[in-house]
């Protein structure tokens, strides 16, 4: 399956699995925190001559810190730490 070139499939619709929809394929995906996202995916078909170019549309993106590789928080910095008040003597 040409979607696991974005991430490892997770599983998808019925109309995918039985591939009744050619339109489009409707799949959840685990993606690598790492890795960008794929907007195009160049799909070989052995039914086509020319391989085609499918747009990639993410229904939904988590948020993802570009710094910690990781999910569940974007990539703003963390706050900067409080001072310690100094002591009086
Ligand atoms: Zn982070």
């Amino acid at each position: 399956m040409a979607v696991s070139m974005v991430g490892k499939p997770l599983s998808c619709d019925e109309h995918t699995l039985i591939s009744s929809r050619l339109e489009y394929a409707y799949v959840c995906v685990e993606v690598d925190a790492s890795m960008s996202f794929m907007h195009n995916l160049n799909v070989e078909n052995y039914l086509l001559d020319e391989p085609f170019t499918a747009e990639m549309v993410y229904k939904w993106k988590p948020l993802r810190c570009h710094n910690c590789k990781v999910f569940g928080h974007s990539r703003l910095p963390p706050p900067p730490p409080k001072q310690e008040q100094p002591q009086n003597p």
